[in-house]
């Protein structure tokens, strides 16, 4: 709860030191840790230690720190800018802070907060830019992981963007104050130049915000193509994640689930296009007509598909569209449903002397006359992943044994692959036809046939075989089992 009235003991300034001495008392692993945080920064480092660890010395040689190799005295804290007691001594750390403090500058103790004038922050370092977290009392294992959230949350180019964005100061100032201004400022940051710096093209993003300088033309929309993994929330990238936040609009697939969609900004308009079988809420010229309108509307889009979205996700379709319009897009891969199925089954989709091919298919251009070339892949030992294969269970087993692959082949059936309820199924190619039958498998289904599956852990999962003469209507499984 906030506390509306609490105050903070420590108040948080950025101090400069470029070109100043930082001097550090101690020559331990305390030592090393300070020099490594100050280190961060462009101050001259002094170390004042008479015996130094191995591990501080080679820091000091790679570092160009300025060793002072002998018993501390006072006067090898003058000029510096701050002062760090970490010998590890209590009586020569409190004689430390004392001459700082005789001499006016401020000194910090380590583990001894009594004895300090200030605190060291967690540090998030995308130099310019800082964001120093303090907890005071609470202790650094909490601001670790606060130091580690916000780390994730950041893009690891805001350095360089903050870099650029500098550069541009004089510029903008140019730019009528108030509204041009900020307009700018956010079209810089969460537009094309940022987009570029993220990409490494530093360039085109220079060349971009220049483009936003000059035309003040409201800024162009741009679509994400987001990966959202299998289901799980913690499968999402960081860089999906980040894409979601900064998002307008999410144009989400069904398969999606909620939890991941909710990552967006509150206010972020929501458009379920959710193409579950059998149930097209929208087309798929739909899809790209309504990514190409909010494009053109300067929306910042994430098309949020499950999985990867290269993999059998339209996305070739949506891509082509976009580029036919002019709209810039970027891909953001995802885990696609294939690993997340072999993760939960602890199954190598390669192995070594086995199998050292996959395949990804959906069994559906099985159900034409010539055999597809995944199925003499099949033969010749890949591992093969089937999407979609469920409806067409019996006709991807059928068609393979028919083919030649043995009916014994190892055969790996996941539901809701990476969610909390999820199902594994194990068998033999012979066993496969029965999940057609089986209305208890209501969500998507990972179906992965080879010898390599046979490497899998089965301690968790079912037999498949415990239904395979329920479905005895089905002609494919009676031809199976000739
Ligand atoms: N682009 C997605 C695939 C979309 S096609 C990806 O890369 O994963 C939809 C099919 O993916 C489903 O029919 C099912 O075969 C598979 N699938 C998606 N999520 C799955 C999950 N959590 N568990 C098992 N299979 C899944």
């Amino acid at each position: 709860m906030p506390q509306a009235n609490a105050k903070l003991n420590a108040f948080p300034v950025f101090m400069r030191v470029e070109g100043e001495a930082v001097a550090i008392v101690g020559g331990g692993e305390a030592a090393l840790a300070k020099a490594r945080l100050v280190g961060q920064s462009s101050a001259v480092l002094r170390i004042i230690a008479q015996t130094a660890e191995a591990e501080l010395l080679s820091f000091i040689a790679a570092t160009g720190a300025v060793h002072v190799a002998a018993a501390y005295e006072a006067a090898h804290l003058e000029g510096a800018a701050m002062v760090f007691a970490a010998s590890g001594d209590e009586a020569l750390d409190r004689r430390v802070a004392e001459d700082a403090r005789r001499l006016s500058i401020p000194v910090n103790a380590v583990d001894r907060p009594e004895l300090c004038d200030f605190f060291t922050p967690a540090l998030v370092n995308r130099a310019p830019v800082a964001i120093a977290i303090g907890t005071e009392g609470a202790g650094p294992v909490l601001a670790q992981m606060l130091r580690g959230r916000i780390d994730r949350m950041l893009s690891p180019s805001l350095g360089a963007l903050a870099t650029l964005a500098a550069s541009f100061r004089g510029a903008a100032e140019r730019l009528p104050k108030g509204t041009g201004r900020r307009r700018f400022w956010r079209d810089f940051f969460a537009g094309a130049p940022a987009r570029a710096v993220e990409a490494g093209e530093f360039a085109r993003a220079h060349d971009a915000a220049v483009e936003l300088l000059v035309s003040n033309a409201p800024a162009s929309g741009h679509i994400a193509l987001v990966g959202a993994g299998p289901g799980a929330e913690d499968l999402l990238t960081l860089r999906a994640h980040r894409l979601l936040m900064e998002a307008d609009v999410i144009v989400h697939d069904a398969l999606v689930p909620e939890a991941i969609v909710a990552m967006g900004r509150r206010d972020a308009e929501r458009l379920p296009v959710g193409k579950r079988k059998g149930c097209h809420s929208k087309s798929q010229e739909e899809i790209n007509a309504l990514l190409v309108e909010l494009g053109r509307e300067g929306k910042r889009v994430v098309r949020l598909k499950s999985g990867d979205p290269l993999v059998f996700g339209r996305a070739g379709e949506e891509m082509a569209a976009l580029r036919d319009a002019g709209i810039a897009y970027e891909v953001v891969p995802g885990v696609t449903a294939a690993f997340a199925a072999a993760a939960d089954f602890e199954l190598p989709l390669t192995l070594r002397g086995v199998s050292s091919s996959l395949v990804f298919t959906t069994g559906h251009d099985l159900k034409g006359n010539s055999l597809p070339d995944w199925a003499k892949l099949a033969i010749s030992g890949a591992t093969v992943a089937v999407y979609m294969g469920r409806s067409v269970a019996a006709e991807v087993a059928g068609r393979l044994i028919e083919a030649g692959l043995s009916p014994d082949t190892a055969v790996a059936v996941v539901e809701n692959a990476s969610l909390g309820n999820r199902r594994r199924f194990h068998g033999t190619l012979a066993d496969l036809p029965s999940l057609e039958a089986r209305a208890d498998l209501a969500g998507p289904v990972m179906t992965i046939i080879g010898d390599a599956v046979a490497g899998a852990n089965f301690e968790r999962s079912e037999p498949l075989a415990a239904h395979r003469y329920e479905d005895t209507a089905s002609a494919t499984a009676e031809g199976v089992e000739q």
